[in-house]
Formats: C-alpha cells, structure tokens, sequence
C-alpha cells in the first residue's frame, strides 16, 4: 500500500479540518495524533499527523515535524502537505517559515507554496493580502489573539520575516488565468531566487487550479482549503479511485454498534444550546465541579447514574455551565485547577461509559475532547462523514488493542465548542450506519 499523501498539522483541531476537507474530496483518511507508533490501518490514501507545533519554540517544531517526516517518508507518501491556520497563525520567530524551511531541505526541494486561502470559511488572499470576511486579517480580531497576534495581512511580508529564503507572489491574475499561467510564474519566479510563493486565492476555482499547479510540488504548504485541489491530480494520475459520490466513497467508516452517550465539557455558547436541546428530551447529569473540588466520587455517581439508562438511548453527561456560574467556580477553585478537575473527571466518566458498552460517543469541547482521547488511548481517528462543517463522525484506533476485551471500534465525534447546530447532539446519531 502506498499512502498518496502525508501531512503534518501543527495543531489538532487544524489536523481534523484537513483530514475532512480530504474525505470530503474523495480521500481515505486517518488522523493520527502525534509521530505514530504503531500500525495505521492499509487502506488509506493520505494521513495527517497532528503535532502540537503551532506556538512551542521554533527548534522544537522543527525537530517534532521532521520526525513526522521521516515517518511519512517511510510509508512511501508521494507528496507531503504542511497544514497550518487559515489565519496564518505564527509570530515573528515562526512557526510557519521554519518549519517549512527545515521540511523543504529534508526534502532536497527548494520552492513551495505558502497559501492559508479557504474561501468558504472567509479567508481569501488579494495582492498577498489576507481578508477574514470584509476584514484585513490586521483589522480582524485575530489582531488581539493571544499567542500569536497578527497584526500585518501583508504574507509576502509576514512570510519573509520568518524565513531565510525570499518570498515572491502569484498574483490573481495569473491564479484567474489557470494551472498552466500558475506554473509559467513559479518558474519565473523560481529563476528570479525565489523559494516561497504567496498564492492569491479567492475561490474555490483558484485552489483547484492551484492544486493542479502543485501536482509535482514535493512540499506544499498551507491551510486546509488548497487540499481540496489535490485529490484531482491524484485521480488524473489513476491512483484514486474516482468515486460517483467521493465523501460516500471515502468516508465509509466500520460499523459500530453500542450504546449512545454524550459528553459535555465546553461552556461556549453553541454547546450550552446543544445541552439544553438534548436536556429536554434525554436523561441528562450534571458534574458539579464543587462537588469534584470536595472530593465526592462524581464519577461514580455518574456512571451508576447511567448504566441503567443506556440500553433505552443516548445520555448525557454535561459540566457545561453559564459564564457567570463558571466564574464563579473559577473564583473559587481557580481557573486552571477546575478546568483540569472538570477534564478529568469527565475523562474518566467517557471511560466508564465506553466500558459500559458506549460504542457511539460525542464530545464536546476541545481540552476536554484531548482528556477524553487520551483517556481512552485513541492513537488516532479514521475520518468519517461530516456532521456539521469541521465535525466528522471518527472511528478511534488505539495503538493496541490486543488482550482488550472492549476491542470494538468506538466511533467518536470530537465537537470544538462553538461547533455545530443547535441539534447536534440529536441529529449526529443519523450520519452513523
Ligand atoms: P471549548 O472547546 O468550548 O473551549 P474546552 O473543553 O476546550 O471547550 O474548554 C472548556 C473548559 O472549561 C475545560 O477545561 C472544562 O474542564 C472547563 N469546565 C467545564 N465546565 C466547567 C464548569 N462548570 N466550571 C468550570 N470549568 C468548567
């Protein structure tokens, strides 16, 4: 088996967003999380391995993700894709230019694209310029962010401070005029010393001409949305299977029956709906986190509370709170303290529940989806059908499954906060065979 594509993600959550643009565009995919260590499954044409290197010092990205070269290399991949924010995410320092400075000389290869666009989630790329919305990525709130504030939408120039090599432009005239214009102005610009191309973008059209641009590209870097242009160069190659429905054909995932349950440790505004919804019409527990803080056995409590449920349909276990509760708790507790009471607690619960014979788990919350993942020894998630935009239904692989009695694929939906309709946690279980 040859894996088609490898990708390295520097972060998690950006890890799913692209393995399901890849699913989506007719790709089997897995996720896993971290360098693996064990077998993948055979029957998949890309793997994205997702690193935690988005804002750790910048020789340690480099070393984590050439790691995760060096073992996307070993399984053959034919060309490799570096994922990072739409938002173009990184400082001064990196990560972004460093890391793909040091995969392209892993690479023996000296030019690539650098391209954030996803124009269906409002990023586009004008002039070099990045748009959030009607917004220059300077004047949006990712202006403000925390970690890695961006407070110039010019690429060329962001990209330039971070790297060694120079950094040229396509522009959208070229982009508009198709692949063939596209690669005429990367030869240009590679004659002119050029090692990196800022690639305007404003439509999907652009990235399916783009992709076919990179067909021969051994690196591309970029947000998820030029993946979409891939997976045509592939198939034009007969090396994907060209699927009549391509999400149907690749995101076919192993049937897993068990019990249903929810898992609710997010407090963000869509969640705290989604609670509600499902309060109304399913059994529901609350984890107290003062409770917890007492040192009751929460997780006791719960999981007898719900193994008699489970046979009559899904349950919920939600910490999710409102604001005003949440910071009162994190007056008293701490905010650090209750949030890793809570995660744990929950962790724990997610556990019990999949022992009890939950086969069908949602999640919601990023931190306390990462407790719950690493609870249960998930190695990585094959990609599934999508629930709502970034959220698959997965199936978990654990690195070793042997002597485990329980080894039955458990199909997990790991729900970033504001992710998902209002109904999600009543209408995911219709996406599952
Ligand atoms: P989101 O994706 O919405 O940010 P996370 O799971 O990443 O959700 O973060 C939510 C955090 O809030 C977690 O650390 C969780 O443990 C914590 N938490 C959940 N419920 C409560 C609560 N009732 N009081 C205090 N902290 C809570």
């Amino acid at each position: 088996m040859t894996i088609l594509l490898g990708c390295i993600a520097d972060d998690f959550t950006g890890g799913t967003d692209l393995a399901g643009m890849l699913v989506k565009h007719g790709m089997r995919t897995v996720q896993m999380i971290g360098v693996p260590t064990g077998p993948v499954p055979d029957d998949i044409d890309a793997i994205v391995i997702a690193l935690k290197s988005r804002t750790n010092p910048v020789e340690e990205a480099q070393a984590e993700s050439l790691a995760a070269l060096e073992w996307l290399q070993a399984q053959g991949c034919r060309q490799f894709y570096f994922k990072y924010c739409s938002t173009f995410d990184s400082t001064p320092r990196g990560n972004i230019g460093p890391v793909a400075e040091a995969l392209m000389a892993a690479l023996g290869s000296d030019f690539t694209i650098a391209c954030p666009a996803f124009p269906a989630n409002q990023r586009t790329i004008y002039k070099g310029h990045l748009f959030v919305g009607d917004a220059l990525l300077s004047d949006s709130g990712m202006r403000n962010h925390p970690l890695t504030p961006m407070t110039d939408a010019n690429l060329v120039r962001v990209l330039q401070r971070q790297v060694a090599g120079k950094v040229g432009l396509v522009e959208f005239g070229t982009v508009a005029a198709g692949a063939g214009a596209i690669r005429e102005r990367f030869a240009a610009l590679r004659k002119d010393g050029c090692n990196f191309a800022i690639v305007d973008a404003l439509t999907n059209d652009d990235l399916l001409a783009l992709g076919e641009a990179c067909a021969d590209m051994p690196l591309v870097t970029a947000g998820s949305g030029v993946a979409l242009g891939l997976p045509p160069n592939f198939r034009r190659a007969g090396l994907l299977p060209d699927y009549a429905n391509e999400e149907a054909g690749a995101a076919t995932l192993p049937a897993t029956g068990g019990l249903r349950a929810v898992v609710a440790g997010s407090c963000s505004v869509a969640t705290q709906a989604q609670v509600a919804a499902m309060n109304s019409q399913h059994p529901a527990f609350n984890v107290d986190p003062r409770a917890l803080a007492r040192g009751e056995d929460v997780v006791g409590a719960a999981l007898d509370w719900a193994k008699p449920k489970l046979a009559a349909g899904p349950v919920l276990v939600y910490a999710t709170s409102t604001p005003e509760e949440v910071r009162a708790v994190q007056a008293e507790l701490g905010v650090e303290a209750a949030g890793v009471l809570v995660e744990n607690a929950l962790a724990a619960i997610a556990q019990g529940l999949v022992a009890a014979g939950v086969g069908q788990l949602i999640v919601a919350g990023g931190e306390t989806s990462g407790a719950v993942v690493k609870a249960l020894g998930v190695s990585g998630l094959r990609i599934g059908p999508e629930i709502d935009p970034g959220v698959p239904w997965t199936v978990a692989l654990t690195a070793d499954r042997s002597g485990d009695r329980s080894a039955r694929p458990i199909a997990l939906a790991l729900k970033s906060g504001n992710f998902g309709t209002t109904d999600f946690f009543l209408k995911a279980w219709e996406r599952l065979q």
